[in-house]
């Protein structure tokens, strides 16, 4: 599963309790408890499989044009980054 995104953050090591996906390009939040995602994808999940799952109902997903497709990205994440 892992192969797919070689070296990805996994989803337990999300270093906070709640987890909260933003969109760039549509009005899309998103907040859910850490300990519900890892019952629902599973201990070995990464972020990137996550988001791509929470995102995939978005309106722009599959809108491929230069400022179409969806900007969905994990905030807390970005900050930490820094
Ligand atoms: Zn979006």
């Amino acid at each position: 599963m892992s192969a797919t995104y070689p070296g990805a953050v996994l989803l337990r090591e999300f270093p906070v309790n709640v987890v909260l996906v933003e969109c760039r390009r549509c009005p899309r939040r998103g907040r859910y408890r850490l300990a519900t995602l890892l019952q629902r994808f599973g201990p070995t999940a990464t972020l990137p499989e996550v988001l791509v799952a929470l995102s995939a109902d978005c309106d722009r997903r599959r809108d491929w044009r230069p400022d179409g497709p969806c900007g969905a990205s994990f905030p807390d994440l970005v900050r930490r980054r820094r």
